[in-house]
C-alpha cells in the first residue's frame, strides 16, 4: 500500500512531492539533503526520452530532470518534424550511421503505436548547372550510408511527379518522411513512466561535482533560478549522486558540463548556435507539393526547404542565423531567442523561387525557430555527434551528448541503444 502510494505520489512530478520522498534519507552533514539514485537523465527532449525509456525497459530506474514546466519544450519542438534518410553525413560518422539506424526504429516505433507519421518521400533538386555534380555526390554519399532507394532522376520527370517544382535534376529518396513530434515524445513518456520512471519538471541541474570519481548533480527549483539576480553564487537544494548520469542537456550541455567540477575543461567542446526560422504559407489551404523538397544543402544547414506537417501545413525553413549564446542559467531556463525576425523573409522569397516559381509575392507569414546546437561555427566543417563516456574523460557512468542537432530526432532511439549497449554494461 506504502509503495503504491509512493509511486503514485512520484508520478505527480513536482519538486516538493520528490522532496517529501527523499526527505526520510536526508543525509544533513553540510546541510544539504543528497541523495542516491542509479540513473539521472538531465533533459526531457526527445533524446533525453528515448534514453530513459531505453534504461527503463532494460530494469533500470530512471528518474528525468527537465528545467522547464513539461517535456520537449525546447529544440525538439522547434524542428522540421523530419524522418530523414540518411545522405547527407560523413560515411561512418554517428549521424550517418543513427540516422539510418535511427530512421527504421522511429518507422517501426511510430507504426506499431499508431503515431502520426508518413512516408512521404524526398526530392533533393538541383536548380542551376554548377550543383549537379553535388547531387551526383550526395547520391555516392547516401549509397554509402546504406540508404536503399535513392533514384536519381532528370528534371522533367520530377517536375511531371511534382508539376509546381522547378529543376534540373532531382534525388529522390523515398525512405524519408515526417512524423508527429509530440506524440512520439508522449508516448516516450507514457512507456518510460509504465517501467517505473520518474518525472521531475521545475528542476534545473545547475552544476556538479566529482567524489569518488562519481559525479554529484547540484540540484535547484527552477522557480528560484528565475529569480536569481546572479550575483549571489547559486546553491543547490539537494545533491544528487546517481550511479549513472546522461547529460541531454541539448543546446545547454556543454555549458552544464563546464559546471561539473573536476572534469576537465578540455573535453568540452565550444557551443555554437545556429537560429533556424520558418515561414509557412498563408491564404492558399492548397499544398502545392507532395513530397518533401529540399535545395542542395548551405553552410550550417539543409537549405531552406519545404517541409509539409500531418496536417498539410506547408512550412518553408529553416535559414541559418548565427547568433551568440547566453549565460548559463538563462540557457538552461531556454531563455534563447526564438523570435522570427520578418527581416529575413525578403531573403527567403528568391531562394524559394529557384525551385518553386510561383510562390506568389506576400504569401509567406511568420512560423516558428529553432536553435541548432552545433559544435562548429560560420565557415567551419561540420563536426559529428559528440557521445562521451568515461572512456574520454574519465568520470564513472557519466555520458555527455554535445551537438545533437540535426538529425538528432531521427537518431534518438539509435542514440538511445547505443547508450544503453556501450555504458550501461554493468
Ligand atoms: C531548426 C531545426 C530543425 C531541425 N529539423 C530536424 C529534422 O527535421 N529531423 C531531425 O531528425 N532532426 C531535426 N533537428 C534536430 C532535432 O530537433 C534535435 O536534434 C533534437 O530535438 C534534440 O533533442 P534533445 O533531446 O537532445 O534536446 P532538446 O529538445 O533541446 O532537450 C533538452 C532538454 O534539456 C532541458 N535542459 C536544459 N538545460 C537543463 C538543465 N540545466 N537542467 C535540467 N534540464 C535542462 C531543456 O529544458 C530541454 O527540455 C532540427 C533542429 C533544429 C534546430
Amino acid at each position: 500500500m506504502l509503495k503504491t502510494t509512493l509511486e503514485r505520489l512520484e508520478r505527480n512530478l513536482s519538486w516538493s512531492v520528490l522532496k517529501s520522498v527523499w526527505s526520510r534519507n536526508y543525509c544533513m552533514s553540510s546541510g544539504i539533503p543528497r541523495e542516491r539514485v542509479e540513473c539521472v537523465v538531465i533533459g526531457a527532449g526527445v533524446v533525453g526520452l528515448s534514453v530513459a525509456r531505453e534504461l527503463a525497459l532494460r530494469g533500470r530506474q530512471v528518474l528525468v530532470l527537465d528545467s522547464a514546466p513539461t517535456f520537449g519544450t525546447a529544440t525538439s519542438s522547434r524542428n522540421s518534424e523530419v524522418i530523414h534518410a540518411g545522405i547527407y553525413y560523413p560515411p561512418n560518422s554517428l549521424k550517418a550511421i543513427f540516422c539510418v539506424r535511427g530512421r527504421d526504429l522511429l518507422y517501426k516505433y511510430c507504426s506499431q503505436r499508431q503515431i502520426p507519421h508518413k512516408q512521404i518521400g524526398k526530392l533533393i533538386v538541383a536548380t542551376g548547372s554548377s550543383e549537379i555534380q553535388k547531387l551526383h555526390n550526395l547520391l555516392d554519399r547516401g549509397i554509402k550510408n546504406g540508404v536503399d532507394g535513392l533514384v536519381m532522376m532528370e528534371g522533367s520527370e520530377a517536375m511531371r511527379m511534382e508539376p509546381e517544382l522547378r529543376c534540373l535534376k532531382a534525388l529522390l529518396s523515398p525512405v524519408s518522411g515526417i512524423v508527429d513530434t509530440h506524440s512520439l515524445m508522449l508516448s516516450l513518456v507514457g512507456e518510460a513512466e509504465n517501467c517505473g520512471t520518474i518525472f521531475c519538471y521545475n528542476t534545473t541541474v545547475i552544476g556538479g561535482h566529482i567524489e569518488q570519481n562519481q559525479l554529484c548533480l547540484h540540484i535547484s527549483q527552477t522557480k528560484h533560478l528565475e529569480m536569481c539576480n546572479g550575483n549571489s553564487p547559486l546553491q543547490p537544494e539537494i545533491v544528487l549522486i546517481p550511479k549513472f548520469v546522461v547529460n541531454s542537456a541539448g543546446l545547454s550541455a556543454p555549458a552544464l558540463a563546464k559546471r561539473f567540477d573536476g572534469l576537465q575543461s578540455a573535453v568540452i567542446p565550444t557551443a555554437h548556435y545556429a537560429r533556424g526560422c520558418y515561414f509557412t504559407l498563408s491564404n492558399t489551404g492548397i499544398c502545392p507539393f507532395k513530397h518533401l523538397i529540399y535545395p542542395i544543402p548551405e553552410d550550417g544547414g539543409l537549405g531552406v526547404h519545404v517541409t509539409l506537417d500531418l496536417n498539410g501545413q506547408v512550412k518553408f525553413g529553416p535559414n541559418v542565423d548565427w547568433i551568440d549564446g547566453i549565460d548559463d542559467i538563462s540557457s538552461f531556463l531556454n531563455k534563447f531567442d526564438y523570435s522570427v525576425c520578418t527581416s529575413h523573409m525578403k531573403h527567403f522569397y528568391p531562394e524559394i523561387k529557384k525551385y518553386y516559381p510561383n510562390l506568389k509575392d506576400e504569401s509567406l507569414e511568420p512560423g516558428y525557430a529553432g536553435i541548432r546546437p552545433k559544435l562548429s561555427g560560420p565557415r567551419q566543417s561540420p563536426v559529428d555527434f559528440v557521445i562521451q563516456g568515461e572512456d574520454i574523460h574519465g568520470i564513472t557512468g557519466l555520458v555527455n551528448l554535445f551537438g545533437i542537432e540535426s538529425p538528432g530526432l531521427t537518431s534518438s532511439m539509435a542514440i538511445a541503444e547505443h547508450i544503453a549497449t556501450k555504458f550501461f554494461r554493468c
